[in-house]
């Protein structure tokens, strides 16, 4: 669930991105605040290295199926679920 700044589709992406953190449980100091996320590039940052340090404790705990990451993947980076479907 790493972030970047949209700045044009913010609206979309939070919905989005709210939807992500609860279907992966994901939270952190730094994305609390939707806003702060987005105009604080550190913020961002942070949350970044603690999404994707969550990343990895969910695909170890095997609570999640394949199937269950797969959906995780397509909703927060379609591009990146693209090149995994290649491999
Ligand atoms: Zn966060």
């Amino acid at each position: 669930m790493a972030t970047y700044r949209v700045v044009e589709r913010t609206h979309t992406f939070r919905d989005q991105f709210e939807r992500l953190k609860e279907l992966t449980g994901h939270r952190c100091t730094f994305c609390e605040d939707f806003s702060e996320l987005m105009t604080n590039r550190m913020y961002r940052i942070m949350h970044n290295l603690t999404s994707v340090l969550d990343t990895i404790d969910l695909v170890r705990s095997g609570e999640y199926s394949h199937e269950d990451i797969l959906r995780i993947i397509g909703l927060a980076s379609p591009t990146y679920l693209r090149y995994y479907e290649v491999m």
